[in-house]
């Protein structure tokens, strides 16, 4: 028997004795392999070993042990996740999980999410949040190659308010732009109106503001330089 066996699924093992039925084979090892060598594959092997590092003080070689652990699939699922989500700091989210000890099977869930929002609003430096907020709107108007200084003639306020939500736009670049409060009375309905105001809390903001006039006239001076 075993000589009419030409063919050995080299993921599985599967022995086949025709041709036309090995080629057609899939099988949940081979497209472990596919999986992980995609750029989503890739990535979630870089966030495992980041995790790996940050948590146990140990950096992972092998590959393999990963790719037929139970945390392959939560990393792949998560590395979609952050790509969906536009992390602006994936290192900070991993970070974040492991002093909340949250297993990585959750870290998509909306608790988990809520987490890093929260964190981003509440405890990042200005200067950080300023940082995410410049990046993104050179990006949005490299996109649409426009100058920095229009961009908020091509971003729709459905975008601001995505934005606004996944923090990749930060109240303390916006509240001070003039092009923002321009776009914001002019181009948005009242709906939208109310959408970017629970997003904003001008009166928290108000209170940064107070607290760190040194970042609040650096934040000035970025917006004149920039021309929004
Ligand atoms: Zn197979």
């Amino acid at each position: 028997m075993a000589k009419d066996i030409l063919y050995t699924c080299s993921f599985c093992n599967k022995p086949f004795k025709l041709e036309i039925r090995f080629l057609r084979h899939r099988c949940k090892e081979m497209e472990r392999e596919e999986n992980f060598k995609s750029i989503t594959g890739q990535s979630a092997w870089g966030h495992y070993k980041y995790w790996m590092k940050h948590k146990f003080k140990n950096v992972p070689r092998d590959s393999n042990t990963f790719k037929k652990s139970k945390f392959f699939s939560s990393f792949y699922k998560f590395s979609i996740f952050s790509q969906q989500a536009h992390l602006p700091d994936i290192k900070l989210y991993i970070k974040l999980m492991v002093t909340h000890k949250i297993d990585p099977v959750f870290w998509t869930k909306d608790a988990a999410y809520r987490k890093y929002l929260d964190y981003i609003t509440y405890k990042l430096p200005p200067r950080e949040l300023m940082k995410i907020s410049i990046k993104t709107l050179f990006d949005e108007a490299i996109k649409a190659n426009v100058h920095i200084s229009d961009v908020f003639e091509i971003l729709t306020p459905n975008e601001v308010i995505q934005l606004l939500y996944q923090r990749r736009l930060s109240p303390w670049l916006l509240l001070h732009s003039k092009k923002f409060t321009e776009f914001y009375k002019t181009k948005t309905s009242t709906e939208e109106q109310i959408n970017i105001q629970a997003l904003i809390n001008p009166e928290l903001w108000g209170k940064k503001f107070k607290q760190f006039p040194k970042d609040a006239k650096i934040v000035k001076k970025y917006i004149n330089e920039l021309g929004i």
